[in-house]
């Protein structure tokens, strides 16, 4: 084969195709390498993705050599390479933007160095061994340096600190050799496996092993496990993993933020030793090069990583697992913007593998999968179930405390009076109490502190978000425009007014009633460094602090034996989203929150404030019920034409030039109406449609406007989405058009 075609290194739409390129003799170019070719007048990286014997029409002359291949193993596998073309598709993308993602971006550019360090070894076998140790009578050090070489090679480093001298006379009379070899940077210890931590499986644990082993040893299959929490979902994982190494398979492992699970990690090391890597944020980009290359080379086959992971270089690749799938961090918040839970489906798909997604929240779209009827362009899933606690630990006690009464009682304060007993009791007890606040910088709704209102569109029943300049509240699905009321509508009171209160009020009102306590404040704010989450967990973990206060983001995995009492401070803030998610994000922060309380021996207490008690999410999640949630949930969103009945999508224009953005969004509008003028079958497909401002309408000194699309999903794709595609792929000077489909939010 003499000529390869390859995708160069550089993100334009211009050079998107593949170039051919000359293999000159001598040189080996296999399909999936790295290569640098030349390009115009520069050098450019490359990957050489297919081989072929002819130029494939271009004329031989034209055709320019490759100058050098980049390793001397294919960095891309081809099942990572039809992937790859797979995410082009559905995110159109250009395929060096999805041939990246397969890579750690360090390897480009050739940033990452190799790390060699000196080996030393024996010159002779075995067999002389003895007659050398015997010679060495009068020397224990250089006796102690033969004995530890006799188990095989040592790094140099380790017996020159036996004794520098003794080391040296050594190699200096041949006895020892020195070579250089490749390090690897490991991002932990080696640990051999524990095999004494094993437990015995409980009913449930075993039970949902018999449904997933036998598809998992036959390469199919796609599960959901619903396992509450605490009940040892992880032991799950373990096993079934285990059994995919004893099929000579790989294994890969997503969790939602790696830093914020280092139980999972570390169980994750004590059962699987050098087996597993470890891929995620806080590694250096040293570590990250040299965990991918471990997975590369086959010597780590257990995989765990947040959702980059999913590109993890596994060969014979036999099982994916999804751990809390509910969580958003599986969408990708840049382009391309895929979703790590689709992307498994797929690998798992075509390589052969079983998927495993699984949550005590599951999400709504996800478990309406796993219902009999419910057609989705996913395709279905198999449910499986363990609604227990292991060891019958009982899950915590949830109880609501209605804001309302607090300021009926003349309480304006952040803690209610049952919340601050509850505090004082716990900090009493010498234990731990967490105090949860959810509360997004750009939304603000406005509702009444004596009833509960909260002023909702008449057509989306979703919040209104009130928007300082102008003085307005907008819903952010439709573009209705409202004033804010001065008075209640539902009761007449004064008290309605702009939802807020931060995590810092909330430190200030502890600080006030518990002078002297300790706490640690976690949100945007504080955790701004590479390390700050770890370094600030770590310290409440060891104690140094009593009350840890934080956004949601400190409601994720986590394990802390010593809190007893968790504070859901507001609830509102999140069944107040502007999304119409927000039911399912509130039920699911109580219900994530509940499990953090009272893990180990002592019972936990969990205490929600809200405004609205007789919420269904909130009453639900206190109930530790998602099933009686998603009946109404569900319900909720056929009534209300939400997904997973429907897609949500739009073009979204962002341009400097706020008239330019405005104009687009209207003539594409026209566009889309003309195109239902012309076909009124598709006018079928479309619940509503319309051009308005983008909810956030400046971002980064951009005007942003959309086109905001509601289409029915049953079937097959939708043409209507098919001509919005067609529509933002256009170039546009001095715009940018993006065609977003069920994004992770609207903002
Ligand atoms: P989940 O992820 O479902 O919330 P975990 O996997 O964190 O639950 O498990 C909860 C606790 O139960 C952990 O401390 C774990 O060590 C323990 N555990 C899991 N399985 C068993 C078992 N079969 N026997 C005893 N303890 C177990
Ligand atoms: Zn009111
Ligand atoms: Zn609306």
């Amino acid at each position: 084969m003499r000529y390869a075609e390859v995708v160069v290194e550089i993100a334009a739409e211009s050079v998107s195709h593949v170039f051919t390129y000359r293999v000159p003799e001598g040189m080996e170019v296999k399909p999936g390498m790295r290569v640098l070719v030349p390009f115009g007048p520069r050098k450019v990286e490359g990957y050489a993705l297919r081989l072929r014997e002819d130029p494939g029409g271009v004329p031989e002359k034209k055709v320019r050599p490759v100058l050098r291949t980049l390793e001397d193993y294919p960095a891309l596998l081809p099942a990572l390479v039809d992937l790859a073309y797979w995410l082009t598709e559905k995110t159109r993308c250009l395929p060096v933007e999805a041939l990246r993602l397969m890579l750690p971006a360090q390897m480009r550019g050739g940033r990452v160095k190799e790390k060699t360090a000196q080996y030393a070894e024996l010159c002779c076998g075995e067999a002389g061994f003895d007659a050398l140790l015997a010679a060495e009578a009068r020397a224990p050090r250089r006796q102690q340096i033969l004995l530890a070489l006799r188990e095989g090679p040592r790094p140099a480093a380790q017996l020159r600190a036996l004794s520098a001298d003794g080391f040296k006379n050594l190699v200096s009379r041949g006895i020892v050799v020195l070579r250089d070899e490749r390090t690897l940077r490991e991002p932990f210890v080696a640990q051999t496996p524990d095999a004494a931590c094993e437990p015995e499986l409980t009913a449930d644990q075993q039970a949902v092993l018999e449904q997933i082993l036998p598809p998992l040893e036959r390469g199919e299959g796609r599960f959901l496990l619903y396992g509450v929490t605490g009940s040892g979902k992880t032991e799950v994982y373990i096993r079934a993993v285990r059994r995919a190494l004893q099929l000579g398979k790989a294994a890969i492992v997503l969790v939602p933020e790696i830093a914020l699970t280092p139980q999972m990690t570390s169980w994750f090391r004590a059962r699987f030793g050098q087996d597993a890597a470890v891929l995620h944020s806080r590694l250096s980009a040293g570590e990250r090069f040299d965990e991918w290359t471990r997975i590369r080379r086959g010597e780590a086959r257990v995989v765990i990583g947040a959702r980059s992971a999913v590109f993890a270089p596994c060969e014979r690749l036999g099982l994916i697992i999804v751990d809390e799938e509910h969580e958003q961090s599986y969408l990708s918040d840049k382009h391309p913007r895929y979703d790590a839970r689709e992307v498994a489906q797929r690998r798992c798909e075509q390589e052969g593998g079983l998927l495993l997604l699984a949550s005590a929240t599951p999400s709504l779209k996800t478990f309406a999968r796993a219902l009999p009827n419910m057609k989705s362009a996913l395709g279905p899933l198999t449910l499986v179930e363990m609604p227990r606690r292991v060891q019958g630990r009982p899950l915590p006690d949830v109880e609501i405390v209605d804001m309302r009464r607090e300021l009926a009682r003349g309480n304006t304060s952040v803690f209610s009076g049952r919340l601050e007993t509850a505090l004082r009791a716990c900090l009493a007890r010498g234990e731990q109490a967490m105090l949860f606040i959810n509360r997004r910088g750009y939304s603000t709704f406005v509702s009444c502190r004596s009833c509960g209102y909260v002023v909702k569109c008449p057509d989306c029943d979703v919040s209104m978000t009130y928007h300082r300049d102008g003085d307005v509240l907008r819903c952010h699905y439709c573009g209705r425009e409202e004033k804010p009321p001065r008075a209640c509508p539902a009761c007449g009171s004064r008290y309605i007014r702009y939802f807020g209160a931060g995590t810092q009020k909330v430190e200030e009102a502890l600080h006030e009633r518990f002078p002297g306590v300790g706490s640690i404040r976690m949100d945007l704010d504080t955790t701004g460094g590479k390390d700050a989450h770890a370094r600030l967990l770590d310290a409440f973990r060891r104690g140094e602090a009593q009350v840890l206060i934080g956004t949601q983001m400190i409601a994720k995995g986590l394990d802390f034996p010593r809190v007893t009492l968790v504070g859901v401070v507001a609830a509102d803030a999140t069944l107040n989203l502007p999304d119409y998610r927000s039911q399912e994000r509130a039920f699911e922060l109580i219900v994530q929150v509940a499990g953090r309380a009272g893990r180990a021996q002592r019972k936990g207490l969990v205490i929600v404030q809200t405004y609205d008690p007789r919420n269904y999410a909130i009453e639900a999640a206190a109930r530790q019920d998602f099933r009686a949630f998603f009946e109404t949930e569900f319900n909720r969103r056929r009534r209300g034409l939400f997904p997973p009945f429907t897609l949500l999508t739009r073009i979204l224009i962002e341009s400097a030039d706020e008239k330019l953005a405005q104009s687009l969004a209207e003539a594409y509008e026209q566009e889309l109406q003309a195109l239902f003028a012309r076909e009124p079958q598709l006018r079928r497909q479309a619940v509503q449609m319309r051009a308005m401002e983008a909810p956030v309408k400046r971002l980064r000194g951009r005007a942003r406007f959309q086109v905001f699309c509601k289409l029915y999903a049953r079937g097959p794709t939708p043409q209507v989405l098919a001509a919005m595609r067609e529509i933002a792929a256009r170039p546009v000077e001095g715009a940018q058009v993006f065609l977003e489909v069920d994004p992770a939010n609207m903002i």
